[in-house]
C-alpha cells in the first residue's frame, strides 16, 4: 500500500485529491487549518490532523504525526492555497503576505519537511497544486499568480535537484473549478470561462485528482519538472 500526505485537503480540490487516492488504495494523512465537515470524510479511511502549513512548528508536529502513522511517505501532495482579486493599488500589504504564506511558504516549509526521508529512502512524489494563473498571468490577480507561478519555478528547481535521488517533482496547473474559493464568483464570470475554454466546460475536482493520480503512478515514472495544464486548453 502507498503513503500519501495531503496539505490542504478539507474541501474542494485537496478533499478530492484524498479521496480519489483513498479509493484506490492510499492510505492518507490529510491536513487543513480547519474542521470541516467535509473532513469528516477524511477522518474515516484517512486520518485528518490540523496544520498551518505555513507554520514551521505546525508542519514539524504534522511530519511526526505522520510518522506515527505511517512507515513512510512515498507521496507528498501540496494543495494549500488562497485567493483574493482586486487592484493591485487596492490590496492590503498583509492580505499580501498571507497569499504569500498560504501558496508559497506553505510549498517550501512542507518539502523542506518531508523531503529528507525521501531522500533516504531514495524514492519519492511531489506534487504541487499551482494554478492557471501563474502559467498565463490573471488581471486583478497579480499576488495569486506570482505565488503561483512561483511554484512553478521552486517545483522545477526541486525536481532537478532532487532527480538524482530519485524524487519526482510536478506541478498541477488547474484551470477554473466550483470550490469555497471560487464561490463568490457569479454565473456570468462561469459562462465566460467556458466561452474561454475549447474544451467548453470548466475543470472539476475529479479531472485534478485524476491528473494527480496519473502523475503519483507507475506511468508517470520518467515524467519530473512538469507543469501539468488541466484546463481544457484554455492554456496550451
Ligand atoms: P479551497 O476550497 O479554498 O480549499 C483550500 C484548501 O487548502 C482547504 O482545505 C484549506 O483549508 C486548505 N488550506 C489553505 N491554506 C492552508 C494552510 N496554510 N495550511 C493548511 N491548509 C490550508 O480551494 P480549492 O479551490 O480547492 O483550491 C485548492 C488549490 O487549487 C489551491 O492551491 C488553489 O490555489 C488551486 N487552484 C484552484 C482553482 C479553482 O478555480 N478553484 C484553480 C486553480 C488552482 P483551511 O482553510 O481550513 O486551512
Amino acid at each position: 500500500m502507498h503513503n500519501a500526505v495531503i496539505i490542504g485537503g478539507s474541501r474542494g480540490i485537496g478533499r478530492e485529491i484524498a479521496r480519489s487516492m483513498q479509493e484506490n488504495g492510499w492510505r492518507t494523512v490529510v491536513c487543513a487549518r480547519h474542521e470541516t465537515a467535509d473532513s469528516e470524510f477524511t477522518k474515516n479511511s484517512g486520518v485528518f490532523f490540523l496544520c498551518d502549513a505555513a507554520d514551521s512548528k505546525q508542519v514539524e508536529a504534522l511530519y511526526r504525526h505522520t510518522k506515527s502513522i505511517l512507515p513512510s511517505v512515498d507521496v507528498l501532495i501540496v494543495n494549500a492555497g488562497m485567493a483574493w482579486e482586486g487592484l493591485i493599488q487596492d490590496m492590503p500589504e498583509e492580505v499580501f503576505d498571507e497569499l504569500y504564506r498560504n501558496n508559497l511558504k506553505s510549498a517550501f516549509l512542507c518539502a523542506k519537511q518531508f523531503l529528507p526521508d525521501m531522500i533516504s529512502q531514495k524514492s519519492g512524489n511531489i506534487v504541487f497544486v499551482s494554478s492557471m494563473w501563474g502559467v498565463i498571468g490573471a488581471s486583478c490577480e497579480a499576488a495569486y499568480s506570482a505565488f503561483k507561478a512561483g511554484i512553478i519555478g521552486f517545483a522545477k528547481s526541486l525536481a532537478k535537484e532532487l532527480g538524482p535521488s530519485g524524487i519526482r517533482v510536478n506541478v498541477l496547473c488547474p484551470g477554473f473549478v466550483k470550490t469555497e474559493m471560487t464561490r463568490h464568483f457569479n454565473e456570468s464570470v462561469v459562462e465566460q470561462m467556458i466561452d474561454e475554454t475549447p474544451l467548453g466546460r470548466i475543470c472539476t475536482v475529479n479531472d485534478c485528482a485524476n491528473a494527480v493520480l496519473f502523475l503519483c503512478s507507475e506511468s508517470a515514472s520518467f515524467i519530473t519538472g512538469q507543469v501539468l495544464n488541466v484546463s481544457g486548453g484554455m492554456v496550451t
